[in-house]
């Protein structure tokens, strides 16, 4: 008889663990508190204007890419799928000059030269660093703790052109980085790239990735990548069960027995994945009953381990807005919502995919902004009223901002949707609504984690909170290895099938499976 394992969560990571799970031979069931999969992955419906709630990029997207046979393998996009390569991360509007960060290294370089000939050198060193970090690699194929010698040898070997600057990029912030730039209209669009205390390994990690056109999002939007892995799922024997709340994980003698639902039912299995947020995960899946250094160094020091936490603003607008960027941002009057400080906007324009837009003639617009850690307290002390009046205040003084910027006729845009950290964590069980994992600062220690908590049997853990700063391919990748270390416990050889969607079984002519 199969063997059962249970996962926590139909988001990225969950259905990625319960298809590897599948392929080598699980029986597997998905519990999920939502009624639809993607977790974080998603989109939905406003006033009959949808809203991609999620990927700007999707790392991986290229063929030559290390996490393209994955997010094959798993369905996520096939080769009639129509991916939309990114032309340039944002375009900054700095005082009225236009300044396009390319995701093109040599474009990219030009432009910055263009805006700040005075920096030239330190503008060729920043761009050397994009080149450097298109070596990077991140151990997808396998765990890192489960490679052979020769399997560690070669992956270092591989990172040896981007070691140096992996070593410097880790331990600098976007915003110390800055400052080796004389120009102000440079250090204005370096401030505004991601926010102040990411280190500046993320920001070259996106690039090198935008650089190499592998960081494409998939037409139909983040909520048809999640569809068409949950149909993968399904099509290969899974089971998604929705509007499934799991109150525990079921324990006995340090062994992970299955689960327990809010409603009292005892599910059994032989493994358990939790592909839940960590802190979900740590207090209440496993009520607080083990002690984990890593997690909890980082959950008591929101300091140095900063959470992403944002708000979503959409928009319609009655008009088609083609000849308006993809993606800009530019300064508005200082709005104060509820102690922070808005003052830019970064609008994104979701016209370029026409199939998610239902309503002929209109657009829509979503503006996501980071949020400092205690808007989440502020906005959890109001009651249900004042914090959805709130909402339509921000909604209505950000409308006004960009109805002045773009010079539009103010009855052809309206507000649809405001999410919150709050909204996050009530749809998902985010901790303090957190979008990703932990921001990657300058003070960041230990990349990626096991997944494995100390001390209890047959339980592993997946999902974006295994590496920060989380994101698509983190949930990705740390779905495969959770299977990966499951067929370890049980002692049998992982099989892999994601190989025939790899750069080397295209170059050897393999077919891929119809
Ligand atoms: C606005 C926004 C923009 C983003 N942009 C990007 C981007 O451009 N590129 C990128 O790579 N990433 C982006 N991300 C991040 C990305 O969406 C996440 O990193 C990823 O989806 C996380 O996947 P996961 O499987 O680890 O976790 P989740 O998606 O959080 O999945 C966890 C699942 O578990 C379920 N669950 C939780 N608790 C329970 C319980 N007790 N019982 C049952 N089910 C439970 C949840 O409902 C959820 O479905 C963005 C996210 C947001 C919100």
């Amino acid at each position: 008889m199969k063997k059962k394992i249970i996962i926590i969560g139909a988001g990225i990571s969950g259905m990625t663990a319960g298809i590897y799970a599948l392929d080598n031979g699980y029986d597997v069931t998905i519990y999920e508190k939502h009624n639809i999969p993607g977790g974080q992955c998603t989109g939905w419906y406003r006033k009959g204007v949808f809203i991609d709630g999620c990927a700007h990029w999707i790392v991986g997207t290229n063929p030559t890419s290390d996490l393209y046979p994955l997010w094959r393998h798993i369905g996520a996009f096939d080769l009639n799928s129509t991916i939309y390569d990114t032309e340039y991360f944002c375009k900054y509007d700095i005082d009225g000059e236009i300044v396009t960060f390319y995701a093109d290294d040599e474009k990219l370089k030009e432009e910055l030269i263009r805006v700040a000939p005075e920096d030239k050198k330190q503008i060729k060193r920043f761009i050397n660093g994009i080149r450097a970090y298109k070596h990077i690699k991140v151990p997808v194929k396998k765990p890192l703790d489960l490679m052979n010698l020769f399997e560690l040898i070669g992956y270092g070997c591989s990172m040896i052109p981007v070691a140096l600057h992996f070593a410097m990029y880790k331990h600098i912030t976007v915003e110390d980085y800055l400052l080796k730039f004389k120009s102000p209209i440079i250090r204005e669009v370096f401030h505004r790239f991601f926010g102040s205390n990411y280190n500046i390994h993320s920001m070259a990690y996106v690039m090198q990735a935008l650089a190499k056109k592998d960081a494409g999002v998939v037409e139909g939007g983040s909520i048809k990548v999640a569809k068409n892995v949950a149909k993968t799922f399904i099509e290969k024997g899974g089971v998604i069960l929705y509007n499934q709340n799991v109150d525990h994980i079921l324990i006995e003698n340090n062994t992970a027995k299955g689960i327990v639902l809010d409603n009292g039912d005892v599910i059994h299995s032989d493994y358990v994945i939790a592909s839940t947020d960590a802190n979900h995960t740590m207090k209440q899946l496993l009520q607080d009953k083990y002690a984990d250094e890593y997690y909890e160094t980082r959950f008591n020091n929101r300091e140095d381990y900063p959470l992403s936490t944002g708000l979503l603003l959409s928009y319609k607008v009655d008009k088609i807005l083609y000849n308006q960027p993809k993606m800009i941002s530019f300064k508005t009057n200082p709005i104060n919502y509820e102690g922070m400080i808005i003052d830019e906007l970064k609008i994104r324009n979701h016209s370029f995919d026409a199939s998610l837009n239902k309503i002929e003639g209109t657009s829509t617009i979503t503006i996501l902004i980071n949020t400092p850690d205690f808007l989440y307290d502020n906005l959890s002390k109001l009651s249900k009223d004042e914090y959805n009046k709130k909402k339509e205040i921000l909604g209505e003084q950000i409308r006004q901002e960009v109805i002045k910027y773009f010079n539009l006729d103010s009855n052809i845009i309206s507000l649809v949707d405001v999410a919150t950290p709050l909204t996050y964590e009530r749809y998902t069980n985010a901790y303090r609504g957190s979008y990703m994992s932990f921001i990657t600062t300058d003070k960041s220690k230990g990349l990626m984690r096991k997944g494995l908590i100390k001390g209890l049997d047959n339980f592993v853990m997946a999902g974006q909170w295994i590496m920060p700063p989380g994101g698509l391919p983190i949930a990705l990748f740390t779905g495969k290895h959770a299977i990966i270390r499951v067929c370890k416990m049980d002692k049998k050889n992982f099989l892999d099938l994601d190989y025939i969607y790899s750069n080397e079984a295209l170059k050897k002519n393999l077919r891929e499976p119809s």
